[in-house]
């Protein structure tokens, strides 16, 4: 009996050695940095044919993603300053009167995360899709975190293209002062964010030089896409192309990676600035 009780307690160990990582993600919260719009979708999109065109009112997304060593925050929103009204002391006038953001401070991700039960100084990484107004807006918000970004999208932050700079998307004050000094992850490519598997950065280029999206594995088994701005919404997939493009080459195989992987994995593939698709999934948890 003593024999066979050593054997199974070695079969235990052996059978624990060879398990894969326990660690996996508890718990992810999709929210938004209040609404942008309404607006014809065809400001965005201008591919859209008029039998399909309709205004739209669309979320900015952030994703707060909770895993055993650490809690991350996938994308800042629009910055505090544009909060109540406040917009054209911020931001270029132009992109008010387009964007129309409707932030209210209570929308703003030191909020967002109080109200996930957690405060702003415990998020130990920060990952950034790109450098536009309305995704790299709060990172001086996490003074504490590393910030994780393609190092391409760092350059082009400050100095983008001729082209991209017109709009004004790239705010400096977003990222200058005290953020030239962060703890930058700086990535060429893709990234096992905990070395388990369970949170991976990829590369999707296209949008902008160096945008990324993410994929979190949770412990339920589902695996979920975060798209950012690789596919704003439902219309990109179905085969009209974002207005505002890095490289429409890029763009197009960045949709088409992120689509396929949907696919294969069994996945959902969540969007950055789709009316709908917030409308029903936003606002909640994912386990
Ligand atoms: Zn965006």
């Amino acid at each position: 009996m003593r024999k066979l009780g050593i054997v199974a307690a070695l079969a235990a160990l052996l059978f624990t050695l060879h398990s894969p990582a326990t660690a996996q993600v508890k718990q992810m919260y999709w929210t938004t940095s209040g609404m942008f719009g309404p607006f014809p979708i065809t400001d965005l999109i201008p591919s859209v044919p008029k039998d399909k065109a309709r205004d739209v009112t669309i979320p900015v997304s952030m994703w707060i993603i909770d895993h055993p060593k650490g809690l991350v925050v996938f994308d800042t929103g629009n910055n505090v300053a544009i909060s109540d009204g406040g917009c054209k002391s911020y931001w270029a006038p132009g992109n008010c009167d387009g964007l129309r953001p409707s932030q209210k401070r209570d929308d703003v991700i030191d909020r967002q995360l109080q109200k996930a039960g957690f405060s702003a100084d415990k998020v130990k990484v920060v990952v950034t899709s790109h450098a536009h107004l309305d995704h790299i807006g709060n990172i001086k918000m996490f003074p504490k975190a590393i910030h994780v970004i393609q190092k391409k999208e760092l350059y082009q932050a400050w100095w983008p293209e001729k082209f991209q700079r017109a709009g004004g998307v790239f705010v400096v004050g977003d990222f200058d002062g005290p953020a030239r000094d962060f703890t930058y992850l700086e990535l060429d490519g893709d990234y096992d964010l905990f070395g388990d598997g369970t949170v991976m950065v990829l590369s999707t280029p296209g949008h902008t030089l160096g945008h990324q999206s993410m994929k979190v594995k949770l412990a339920s088994g589902k695996t979920i896409i975060m798209s950012q701005d690789a596919i704003w919404m439902q219309e990109n997939l179905d085969g009209y192309p974002a207005g505002l493009n890095y490289s429409v080459k890029d763009y197009t195989n960045s949709v088409n990676r992120l689509k396929m992987m949907r696919d294969i994995e069994n996945a959902d593939l969540f969007f950055a600035h789709d009316q709908d698709q917030f409308k029903a999934k936003g606002n909640q948890w994912y386990k």
